[in-house]
């Protein structure tokens, strides 16, 4: 390419964009990131970001860690690639389903692979479907997600995710998958409801949503730990026990999805281990690689697995498995990047500087604009309000967040916008002094916001 204005109109031209205003894309062109190091990400024209999300919630170990490249380019030379099918293995994927499952102590059985979270979930209702069949159920096959859930994008996981954005005209979801309310108790608890009364009321919904649809129809519920993508919203204290209860009552499986909140992000293991949640199958991928490499997991509890695994003996073998499932670079990157996590001690740094984190923002808590600081460990949601006393919403919904989101280049910053909630998720190597200058860079957005709205 000849230069940057060439690329970019390449861009304009050639590319059709994901999560992207495709006609408003032809204006404005893309913004290319062309290296990245540390929490650190630098422009073609050699601006430079704090990378605030991560890329998409996922770059654990931060940009530029040699020690991926090298354990990639060591795969690389040994086996760039094999698969795992018809009792076929390699040494890398051997130890990443051992360490995954070590891990869990005992609570999952085995890892079943996939190259995104979107496949992953998409696995996940096969599995849901196929273990009730192998049971004799042939009718319990329903699934319940949650309102502003984010289960990716593939039909069935779009199908669980619970944005109208991922449905509307896309013919989605599935008739078997049903949505029940988003736990977030700023916006939808009645006035005065504790958090604990608010779980309630959102146990005895889902059970008479089970009700109405009836309990043999009704195979899983699944859930984020902490939900992300729909806007960075934490349980309510007392929810999970309260849904699970429910669920156990039913027979009714439990699937955490972990691909945000897996690997530390929440200053734990896993975000099962901060709500205690006890899982039947749980999801991994994003920090499972840093997303150096794509991949996903699928982790299958010893009583699913053993359903499974006595089907596929009596009807000849297991039909589903991707040609990259367990792709050996892939894995040999993941057992690099947990090695990684776990030497250099990242879970707690995501606890400390997390703790930092929100400190530091709900420090601006009695800002005019905004209505609520939330999140837990190195995930925060800052949610603008038009009205701080009364929680009115900006009319549209999303001019304050998608400005943020603009603006905050401007300062350095890469954020997310989501309706009006800026979220926050920086890699879990950040330190005090660079979650300061994170939100340093965030109070002049918010300054301009403020300018902006008010105009
Ligand atoms: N589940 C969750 C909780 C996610 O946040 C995402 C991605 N943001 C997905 C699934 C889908 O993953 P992918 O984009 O890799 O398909």
């Amino acid at each position: 390419m000849s230069s940057l204005q060439d690329s970019h109109s390449t861009d304009v031209r050639s590319h059709l964009h994901p999560y992207t205003n495709v006609i408003k894309h032809r204006g404005t062109g893309p913004r290319v990131i062309d290296r990245g190091a540390g929490i650190y990400v630098y422009d073609d024209q050699g601006k430079q970001y704090i990378e605030g999300m991560a890329g998409l919630w996922s770059v654990a170990v931060g940009f530029g860690e040699q020690r991926l490249v090298e354990a990639a380019t060591r795969q690389m030379s040994q086996l760039p690639y094999y698969h795992t099918f018809t009792h076929k293995s390699h040494l890398p994927v051997i130890e990443l389903a051992q360490r995954l499952v070590d891990y869990t102590e005992g609570r999952m059985a085995t890892a079943f692979f996939t190259n995104s979270g979107s496949e992953a979930n998409d696995t996940v209702v096969k599995f849901v479907w196929y273990y009730n069949n192998a049971l004799g159920r042939p009718l319990k096959k329903k699934i319940i997600a949650r309102q502003r859930a984010y289960h990716g994008v593939t039909v069935a996981s779009a199908s669980l995710t619970g944005l109208a954005g991922n449905h509307r005209d896309f013919d989605l979801p599935l008739p078997q998958i049903k949505h029940t309310s988003c736990p977030h108790h700023y916006r939808h608890a009645n006035p005065g409801e504790s958090e604990e009364d608010f779980a309630t009321r959102l146990a005895n919904e889902l059970e008479a949503l089970i009700q109405q649809e009836g309990p043999d129809t009704v195979a899983a519920f699944i859930g984020e730990p902490l939900m992300g993508a729909g806007g960075v919203i934490a349980p309510p204290r007392t929810y999970w026990q309260k849904i699970q209860a429910v669920c156990r009552k039913h027979d009714i499986l439990v699937i955490a999805d972990e691909v945000i909140t897996g690997f530390g992000r929440l200053g734990k293991r896993f975000g099962s281990d901060v709500y205690g949640i006890e899982p039947d199958i749980m999801v991994f991928s994003k920090q499972i690689t840093s997303s150096y490499q794509p991949l996903a997991a699928v982790l299958l509890s010893p009583k699913v697995n053993e359903v499974i695994a006595e089907n596929s003996g009596k009807v000849g073998t297991l039909g589903h498995g991707y040609t990259a499932s367990g792709h050996p670079v892939a894995t040999a990157v993941a057992l690099e990047n947990l090695k990684i996590i776990d030497e250099r001690g990242l879970i707690e740094n995501a606890a400390d500087c997390g703790a930092l984190l929100h400190e530091e923002l709900r420090a601006l808590a009695d800002h005019p604009l905004i209505g609520e600081v939330r999140g837990t460990g190195l995930i925060a949601g800052v949610e603008l309000v038009a009205d701080k006393a009364t929680k009115r919403p900006f009319d549209p919904l999303g001019k304050a967040g998608a400005y943020a989101y603009e603006q905050a280049h401007e300062h350095g910053l890469i954020i997310r916008g989501i309706q009006d909630t800026v979220a926050f998720c920086p890699p879990l190597i950040i330190t005090p002094a660079e979650v300061r200058e994170m939100v340093t860079r965030f109070k002049r957005t918010l300054d301009d916001v403020t300018r902006y709205v008010g105009a």
